[in-house]
């Protein structure tokens, strides 16, 4: 077999991952890691999109109304603790992870009832021992304070929280020490139906297959090819602010109207989101993070004059129709897709990452469902 470095030499390679983001991070160290010669291809740093922010939240969808994708969801997020404790092992780095759970205030009598479902659904949907539960006492009054909860809260046991940027250094030490070649500054600037990636200035790749993981990027990059649009990016600005007293890492997430608040192994509290379907400047934040931030510091006393030391935007990839979408590119020979993690893309990158190698190498993963795979997307689309 050519050793990894002959084959950089002449630009070619079994899998050529496109996009240096949580997704393409995951997939290019588990690809290299099978013993694959792997390029990492990215347009500008590692980190760079959507995944280099400061939220981290890792949060289960409702437990009612169970469906393929809430599955997903969960075998993502309970594989997670494992996935991340071995990179940690391997690389030495920490990449901030901790099973801190979620605390959400129940503000109106009326949607009592909602949390109690929730609370018997997760009984039946999630496994042993992890539930959602409805508390009549706030646990942590500096933190949630028992009046912003006049009818309870909802609490889960299976949130966790991740450090984006010490998980994506982690990673990308972890194929590092597996001889990725890493490309960064180096964009794609067209994906031919033949397999082959043309880079701005004129070089071509050439690989044995192709993940594209580039983000909301992705639906320009294989837009022309297509009738209707594959997804869109959705805006979103965040903050990470430093308390005056310290807070306890291990509190667990508060989430209410919109508002996360998150904090992290530093000591540092990371605030968010926006969600914007609109937007000029994909990097600018505006009042509408000083609106979150002001709603989070109403909502825990714990926050009261934390000084704002980084104010950060991105944006999340959303596929048509909110589902990821994992699988061949129709059209594409050896080109895949893994895209649309929108708003709990750390929860299940490694999870996309592990069900595209597993289709590389032609396999059917049973845990994917069938309305991610882009061709089932593409056949709705054209009844609708
Ligand atoms: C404000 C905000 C808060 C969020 N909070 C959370 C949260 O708490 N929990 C959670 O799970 N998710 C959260 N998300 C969503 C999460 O960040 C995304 O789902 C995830 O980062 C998507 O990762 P990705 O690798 O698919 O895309 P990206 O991270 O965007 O990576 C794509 C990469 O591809 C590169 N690229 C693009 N085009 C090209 C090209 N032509 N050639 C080469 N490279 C290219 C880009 O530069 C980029 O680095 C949040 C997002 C935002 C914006």
């Amino acid at each position: 077999m050519q050793s990894i470095s002959a084959k950089a030499a002449e630009n070619t390679y079994d899998l050529a991952v496109i996009g240096g983001g949580v997704t393409g991070l995951w997939t290019a160290f588990y690809a290299a890691r099978q013993g694959l010669s792997v390029v990492l291809i990215e347009k500008r740093g590692l980190g760079a999109g959507a995944s280099g922010g400061v939220m981290g939240a890792l949060m289960p969808h409702q437990p009612t109304g169970w469906d393929g994708k809430k599955q997903f969801q969960l075998d993502g997020l309970l594989a997670l603790e494992e996935e991340i404790a071995e990179l940690e092992d391997f690389t030495g780095l920490s990449a901030g992870y901790l099973r801190c759970g979620r605390l959400m205030p129940v503000r109106v009598a009326r949607k009592r009832p909602f949390a109690e479902n929730w609370a018997k659904a997760s009984e039946t949907n999630w496994p042993h021992p992890f539930r959602w539960r409805v508390l009549d006492e706030t646990p942590l009054p500096r933190w949630l304070p028992a009046d912003t909860m006049p009818f309870g809260a909802n609490y889960d046991d299976l949130s966790a929280r991740v450090d984006p940027r010490k998980l994506l250094a982690a990673l990308a030490e972890g194929f590092r020490r597996h001889s990725v070649d890493i490309r960064e500054n180096t964009a794609v600037e067209t994906l031919d139906p033949d397999g082959t990636v043309r880079l701005a200035g004129g070089d071509r790749i050439s690989a044995g297959h192709i993940v594209l993981a580039t983000g909301w990027q992705s639906f320009a990059l294989i837009g022309s090819g297509f009738e209707q649009s594959m997804g869109t990016g959705v805006k979103g600005q965040a903050a990470l602010l430093r308390p005056v007293r310290p807070v306890d890492p291990a509190a667990p997430i508060l989430y209410d109207d919109g508002v996360y608040v998150i904090a992290h192994d530093s000591g540092d509290v990371a605030v968010g989101s926006t969600s914007e379907n609109s937007f000029d400047d994909p990097g600018s934040t505006d009042e509408k993070l000083d609106a979150v931030i002001a709603a989070a510091k109403a909502l825990s006393p714990a926050l009261e004059g934390a000084a704002t030391i980084e104010r950060w935007a991105g944006i999340r990839p959303k596929a048509a129709g909110r589902d990821p979408l994992i699988g061949p590119l129709p059209g594409f020979r050896n080109t895949f897709l893994a895209t649309g993690g929108f708003k709990i893309g750390f929860g299940i990158a490694h999870l996309m990452a592990k069900a595209v190698l597993a289709q590389i190498e032609g396999g059917n993963p049973a845990f994917l469902p069938e309305s991610f795979l882009p061709e089932t997307r593409l056949r709705s689309a054209e009844k609708t």
